[in-house]
């Protein structure tokens, strides 16, 4: 995916043939007056290279219209550019080093932020729903302790936030979300939401998790006294997965830096969705 990206960023027509593959780009424009199939015209004197023509009424359409780039001003090679670094994990302070000075930090952010939108927006449509008959899901919770970011006169404050996080361990897919509390009343909704009839939960020995057996979508609730193992001696029960994911979540937004307290939320969605390889590695090689 990221080789193909770079090879799209070379050339003008290389950036359009890979959205178009990509169904980032229209590959067919119907004229909204004479219901005819609009033409891909050559335009060698502005825009992107190319239009869309009505042979009947003649009407123009940009081959951005209704696109994911219809209201960008950068070139649709740049745009490539942007989403190879954005894929790459590229923090946005050195888009430079790869994009030149075509790109300012500010673009960097509103490109990365719009992405991280589509992220969020993807990911409230298909619902996350783990475990099913005697898979086990780990749950935990952990303290986000990010800067806010630096405001002129100011200390950068940091401010921590509760997310609540599951982890299936055969699908290898996490899950998390920030709460305003980690009281029963908070958690045991979101882990009734997301498993499937049957499941199995691992945690920890907080007191929310003391009436998760009752959910009806949980069979079975082991815990693990951190106190004293890692493991569980007798059940095997541990919540090393969820730990794992706990980390390299926090190590991503280190990299970031300065991330706002309003933008946590999209942050986590964004690397959920690049988290979830398995099936969106299947989606875009099936496409
Ligand atoms: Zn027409």
């Amino acid at each position: 995916m990221l080789r193909q990206l770079a090879n799209a960023a070379g050339s003008l027509g290389d950036a359009i043939d890979f959205l178009k593959q990509r169904k980032l780009l229209a590959s067919k424009v119907t004229c909204t007056h004479c219901q005819k199939d609009k033409t891909w015209t050559k335009d060698e004197t502005k825009g992107d290279g190319f239009f869309w023509r009505c042979p009947t009424c003649r009407k123009k359409t940009s081959i951005r219209h209704g696109s994911f780039f219809s209201k960008s001003k950068l070139t649709l090679p740049t745009c490539v550019e942007l989403l190879f670094c954005w894929a790459a994990n590229v923090p946005v302070t050195h888009i430079r080093s790869y994009c030149g000075a075509r790109v300012s930090v500010k673009t960097a952010i509103d490109f990365y932020n719009f992405l991280r939108e589509v992220c969020s927006s993807q990911l409230l449509g298909e619902p996350i729903l783990f475990g099913g008959p005697g898979v086990i899901v780990q749950i935990d919770e952990s303290l986000f302790d990010h800067n806010s970011k630096y405001q002129r006169g100011r200390a950068p404050a940091r401010i921590p936030q509760w997310v609540f996080g599951m982890y299936d361990t055969q699908m290898k897919q996490g899950y998390m979300t920030l709460v305003p509390s980690r009281n029963a009343l908070t958690l045991l909704p979101i882990i009734e939401e997301h498993t499937l009839p049957g499941s199995i939960i691992h945690s920890d020995m907080w007191a929310a998790y003391r009436q998760v057996a009752r959910l009806p979508t949980v069979v079975a609730h082991e815990t693990v006294n951190h106190r004293r193992h890692f493991v569980d001696p007798t059940t095997g029960a541990h919540t090393q997965a969820i730990e794992s994911y706990w980390a390299r979540a926090k190590a991503k937004l280190k990299r970031m830096m300065g991330t706002t307290k309003e933008m946590l939320p999209s942050y986590l969605d964004e690397f959920m969705w690049k988290e979830s390889s398995a099936w969106q590695k299947r989606k875009w090689t099936n496409r």
